[in-house]
């Protein structure tokens, strides 16, 4: 179907079905399933260029299984496994093999994830336009408009939906007046890639030897005396990445800082020689930044025609979870949107987007959260690691443990 044109010369006069604000990972999976399905679909990302900074190393549970039941990954040489180990916070899972273990996952970068979702959309005649910001919008009864930003100037867009999957900051969720009530956490993480030269780090065991430093675990958190530390070969993911390049993170309690996209490499030696009691031996790094964990979720997921979707929705305190969420958010809303504007289904068919997604987040906001609460460096904490690693050995334990990690 030949899409309508967005004009940036005031207002377009165009009308899309669907307009997504933000080509992130659910943004464009979303534009992917609705172009797909003939809805006229426009997806506006106010960033002129896709971000370079790494985010996610995968998706974890069923999320992954379905992207490649859909085809989505053919051609793309990724594959979807079944971890015979994993964690639960900083908890081991052991999870065997077979078809008892429930656990899916898809290692890929984030970007590479988005470049897929991205090639599919366009394909399927979703129109994307970088550089072009929402920075409002009004509704009645049958459509919404849209004001946009864009270096030519200012743009209105009409569309009889708008949904918000501009991230956890979402400018769509703030002006639909939908609050987002949870709690920001006590603890800051720092990340960063950085090169290790071969001579001042060695592979040992699961883990690794660094100079000055000794040995610490890989790919799953180190609870140290000062902090948490993690740290992961880029080329596990990446098999084009030089060997001597790795990701890290340490965790420590939050105090004044403030997270930070230009994070300066001096603050992030500091906190390793805080966490690790010496200097990390690392010779150059990029991708510098710290963060603060959220647990949040949206007051609600539509208010008319605007709904929002992904980490505009939902953020979670622990890792690996908020892809999971925001695809499945993007299936589920994806159906009922191609219901309503082609099959002419009933307003009780979005409604059932907030009535199916909202109780299954909030079994995510709570499994993270007690993933949180095991890092914790005080007398709980280490009580709650003590009991719940005692549980968790079992393997019974363990794959129910890993059952909520499969479901979003
Ligand atoms: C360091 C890090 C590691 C992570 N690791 C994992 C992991 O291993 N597994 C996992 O599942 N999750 C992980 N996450 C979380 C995961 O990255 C997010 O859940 C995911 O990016 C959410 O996707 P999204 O499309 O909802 O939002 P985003 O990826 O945040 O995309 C939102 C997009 O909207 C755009 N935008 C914002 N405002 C506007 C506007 N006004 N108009 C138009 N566009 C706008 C932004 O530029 C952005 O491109 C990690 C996150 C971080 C930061």
């Amino acid at each position: 179907m030949r899409q309508p044109e967005l004009t940036a010369d005031g207002v377009s006069g165009h009308e899309w079905d669907v307009v997504v604000a933000g080509a992130g990972p659910v943004g464009l999976l979303l534009a992917g399933e609705l172009a797909g399905a003939g809805i006229r679909t426009l997806v506006l990302e106010a960033a002129e260029e896709p971000s370079t900074i790494p985010k996610a190393n995968g998706i974890v549970g069923r999320s992954a299984r379905d992207l490649a039941k859909r085809g989505i990954l053919a051609g793309s040489g990724m594959r979807v496994l079944s971890p015979r180990r994993f964690q639960f916070g900083p908890l081991a899972l052991d999870l065997g093999t077979g078809p008892g273990n429930p656990l899916h996952i898809l290692p890929i970068p984030q970007r590479r994830l988005e470049q897929l979702l991205e090639d599919r959309a366009i394909a399927s005649g979703a129109t994307l336009r970088r550089g072009h910001a929402v920075t409002g919008f009004t509704q009645d009864a049958s459509q919404v408009q849209i004001e946009v930003r864009a270096a030519q100037g200012a743009a209105h867009v009409t569309t009889a939906f708008l949904v918000g999957c501009d991230g956890a900051r979402s400018l769509v969720r703030k002006h639909a007046g939908i609050g987002f009530p949870g709690f920001t956490s006590e603890e800051i993480a720092r990340i960063a890639r950085v090169t290790i030269p071969g001579e001042a780090i060695a592979r040992v065991d699961g883990g690794f030897d660094i100079r000055g430093v000794g040995r610490v675990a890989g790919m799953r958190p180190n609870r140290l005396p000062g902090g948490g530390f993690s740290i992961a070969p880029v080329s596990v993911l990446d098999p084009s990445a030089p060997a001597d390049l790795y990701v890290i993170s340490t965790h420590e309690p939050r105090g004044d800082a403030e997270p930070s996209d230009r994070m300066l490499v001096d603050e992030l030696r500091a906190s390793a020689r805080r966490v690790l009691g010496a200097d990390l031996p690392f010779t150059a790094a990029d991708a510098i930044r710290s963060t603060v964990g959220n647990s949040r979720h949206a007051d609600a997921y539509r208010v008319g025609r605007v709904l929002l979707a992904g980490d505009a929705a939902h953020i979670f305190n622990a890792g690996g979870s908020g892809l999971n969420a925001g695809i499945q958010d993007a299936f589920d809303l994806a159906a009922r949107l191609v219901a309503t504007i082609r099959d002419g289904a009933t307003a009780d068919t979005l409604d059932g987007y907030e009535a199916n997604r909202r109780p299954a987040v909030e079994r995510v906001l709570d499994h993270t959260r007690v993933q949180a609460a095991l890092t914790r460096d005080d007398d709980v904490g280490r009580a709650l690691r003590a009991v719940m690693g005692e549980l968790l050995a079992d393997r019974a334990a363990a794959r129910t443990a890993a059952r909520l990690l499969e479901s979003a």
